[in-house]
């Protein structure tokens, strides 16, 4: 996997590398990703590359914070990492702001 900059497919926004040289596989602002792996994260063997959007966020004991992405185009969910720089209370405000609106 590389870890390089990119700008994101969704927000626009220039997307530098990992903090840490790990892998980016998400955008730090939006939260988007894109769907590139099948079988396992980093793999890039998926052929769809439909946009995934940020669903759900959980807890793992042994890997942290990880955001569950699903892909707009064939519905798989993938979880991920959650990067040390990632807008994560953006994207929490985000979803309290859209359950206020259904309200
Ligand atoms: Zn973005
Ligand atoms: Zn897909």
């Amino acid at each position: 996997m590389l870890n390089e900059s990119f700008v994101c497919w969704n927000c626009g926004k220039e997307i530098l590398p990992h903090p840490e040289g790990s892998a980016r596989n998400h955008c730090p602002f939006c939260l988007y990703s894109k769907h590139v792996d099948d079988n396992s994260p980093g793999d890039r063997l998926s052929t769809c590359y439909g946009m995934m959007i940020p669903v759900w966020i959980d807890h793992k004991k042994n890997k942290g914070d990880m955001i569950l992405h699903a892909c707009q185009k064939c519905g798989k969910e993938i979880l991920n990492k959650v990067a040390p720089d990632d807008d994560f209370l953006g994207f929490i405000r985000q979803r309290n702001k859209h359950m206020w609106d259904a309200f």
